[in-house]
């Protein structure tokens, strides 16, 4: 396979400095997690009994954050500003929902930072819009949501059944079931569905694994995490029946690409 590497030079020397938590960018300058406006909201705690009622304005707040990050994208920008993250985790955890963070959801795993969502999800919109999307690594189902927001089909994978059945039900309860969610191995793709426009991995291998790169479409973009101590988020596009050019971006922590089921 011909692989173009065209690095943009994006996060670079920053090794050595690491993040507290997984599905988070690893950042030299540290962004507060709390913006006043968040904190002032923050006195009312979001439980299931105020749901959406009280969280438009920490979420509008988050949304403005990931604008003063660099995300541009208004699709993207809308979608997140929609889908109601503290829906997504533990009611403990609500009132740090529109924290700059990644939260813990069991079972060893994390909601993807919203940085990092919207970083994944702009990155593969280009010119032309992808329609049929793959994620491997549901999690929650938060970032499936947002994507559901902004592309036609989406396809979701996760490998841990009890995540999966979560995901499911979070996706039901906010009439969200457009997401098609599949209780499988992410690394073999999804074959049955492919090619697709853009693939999102919430999760990071050492390499990407190849099945994902021959499930892309010609044109189609893949955004993963790469890499085992040091982590870099790498966009990879198919541009032609056997060639993908390769572009690395920032440097970030994920929790770790598995193979085969958990039951
Ligand atoms: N998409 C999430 C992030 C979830 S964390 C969000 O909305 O924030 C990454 C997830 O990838 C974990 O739930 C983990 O179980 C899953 N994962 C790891 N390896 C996988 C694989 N081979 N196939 C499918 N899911 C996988």
């Amino acid at each position: 396979m011909a692989v173009k590497d065209t690095r943009t030079g994006a996060g670079r020397g920053l090794q050595g400095i690491t993040a507290s938590n997984s599905n988070t960018r690893i950042s030299a300058t540290r962004i507060p997690s709390r913006s006043a406006s968040q904190t002032a909201t923050a006195t009312a705690p979001l439980t299931s009994d105020n749901l959406g009622l009280n969280s438009e304005r920490p979420r509008a707040a988050m949304v403005q954050r990931l604008q003063a990050q660099g995300i541009s994208n208004d699709l993207v920008l809308a979608a997140m500003q929609t889908i109601p993250r503290h829906a997504f985790v533990d009611e403990a955890l609500a009132s740090r929902a529109y924290d700059d963070a990644s939260l813990p959801i069991g079972h060893g795993q994390t909601i993807s930072q919203p940085w990092v969502v919207a970083r994944m999800i702009a990155s593969v919109c280009g010119a032309t819009m992808p329609t049929r999307v793959l994620e491997v690594g549901t999690g929650c189902g938060y970032q499936a949501a947002v994507m559901a927001q902004v592309f036609q089909q989406v396809h979701s994978i996760e490998r841990i059944r009890a995540l999966y059945d979560m995901a499911k039900e979070r996706l039901r309860a906010l009439r969200l079931t457009k997401v098609r969610l599949v209780h499988g191995d992410g690394m073999l793709g999804l074959p049955s569905v492919a090619p697709f426009d853009a693939i999102v991995v919430a999760a990071a291998g050492i390499r990407i694994p190849q099945a994902l790169f021959m499930q892309l479409s010609v044109g189609g973009v893949l955004i993963a995490p790469e890499g085992s101590g040091a982590q870099r988020l790498v966009r990879v596009t198919r541009t032609g029946a056997s060639s993908w050019n390769r572009q690395e971006l920032e440097e970030v922590r994920f929790v770790p690409l598995k193979s085969g089921l958990q039951v």
